[in-house]
């Protein structure tokens, strides 16, 4: 079997199943006062100074979540509640955490949401979000830093610069670029959302980052752990994931990334030669090295490819992970104008963990796939 689906999810990392599985021996509840409850403590804020000086930040920055979906939702309630957040600006191609949430929360909380304007590949228009910024009051930004259906980038420093200079707040969602760019989330960000499982730690675990100069009210109350920001006794064991994860990927990030990079670059010279008729969505030079999503013509294996692929050993995206296995159409492509009954879209996405032999058989496979 050959898995290029790494954008839905990863294998965990032996090094990261270590640390876990030590971790299981500290049964201890950190908020007990008792020798057990102060190892288990110390535990969780060794495993967040860790994280926090990995990323630039304050450990008092970093709060520990289930993972992307809750870290996105904690700021989306906590700032569309806020009455100081006039409106959200935000693109039709974020994740459907994102989108779901702003779809339910606007109205609830009265706020509109204005679509910043977006170019080629899906780059967002830096000076169209300058306009919807000097509208009076605050916005909430909410971009992506890398799209997960076709890896497009936003320049983060830039945005938080615009964001900072119009007094308004900055969430991006970095589940698919933490542990794959060395990230400084020093620069001007509000909040950042970072979610385990797609660095090779474990799924339901992952992390919220809020700027120390942004405060926003906590979406999950009860025993006021996190420092009150998210209740709920602490995953001890997914918290040594998350650290461990993030900490071997960004240790072996200048191997993995050129590694990483050129396997994503000889599939896709692989796929041009063999398929002239095929067009990339991806743009490489402005897209996450780890993503590649590419258009088929639509007849190829009876308008079948994903599954086609799926019984010839090689697991990929036909579109979002999240509504993979559900064959609806993609946001994403919509919102770009990609006529998707015209062409079958494959996500390829790569790890450390794979092989340029891998790449070949891949290629192979889809060569050897009727055209028809
Ligand atoms: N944001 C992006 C860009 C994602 O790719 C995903 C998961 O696929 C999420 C958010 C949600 O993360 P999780 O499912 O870990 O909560």
């Amino acid at each position: 079997m050959i898995y290029f689906d790494n954008a839905a999810t990863t294998p965990l990392h032996p090094e990261v199943k270590a640390a876990m599985t030590a971790a299981m021996e500290i049964f201890g509840n950190p908020t007990s006062v008792h020798s057990f409850g102060r190892e288990a403590r110390v535990f969780i804020e060794d495993q967040r100074s860790l994280v926090a000086g990995l990323l630039h930040v304050s450990p008092a920055e970093i709060f520990f979540t289930s993972g992307g979906t809750e870290s996105l939702q904690t700021v989306l309630h906590g700032a569309l509640r806020d009455p100081d957040i006039r409106r959200v600006i935000t693109t039709p191609m974020e994740h459907h955490a994102v989108m779901h949430n702003l779809k339910h929360l606007s109205p609830v909380f009265q706020k509109p949401v204005h679509h910043v304007a977006t170019g080629k590949g899906g780059v967002v228009d830096l000076s169209h979000l300058e306009e919807l910024l000097k509208e009076p009051g605050r916005s909430l930004v909410v971009l992506m830093h890398a799209n997960n259906e076709t890896g497009i980038l936003l320049p983060l420093t830039e945005v938080a610069a615009l964001c900072t200079r119009y007094g308004s707040l900055f969430l991006t969602d970095t589940v698919q670029t933490m542990g794959k760019l060395n990230l400084d989330l020093s620069t001007g960000i509000s909040f950042a959302a970072a979610s385990a499982h797609k660095f090779h730690g474990p799924k339901g675990a992952g992390f919220l980052f809020v700027n120390g100069d942004c405060r926003i009210e906590p979406l999950i109350l009860g025993g006021g752990q996190e420092r009150n920001m998210r209740s709920g006794t602490e995953n001890i064991i997914g918290i040594a994931g998350v650290a461990k994860a993030l900490e071997v990927a960004l240790r072996d990030l200048p191997e993995t990334m050129p590694h990483i990079q050129s396997l994503r670059d000889s599939m896709l010279k692989g796929i041009t030669e063999r398929f002239p008729d095929a067009v990339p969505v991806t743009v490489p030079d402005q897209s996450l090295y780890t993503i590649l999503n590419v258009g088929f013509p639509a007849h190829i294996a009876g308008a079948m490819l994903l599954y086609r692929l799926d019984i010839e050993g090689v697991a990929v995206s036909g579109g979002s992970a999240c509504t993979s296995g559900v064959n609806i159409k993609s946001h994403v492509l919509d919102a770009m104008g990609i006529d998707q009954d015209a062409r079958q879209h494959i996500r390829f996405s790569f790890s450390r963990f794979n092989q340029p032999d891998e790449v070949s058989k891949c290629l192979e496979i889809l060569a050897s796939i009727p055209r028809n």
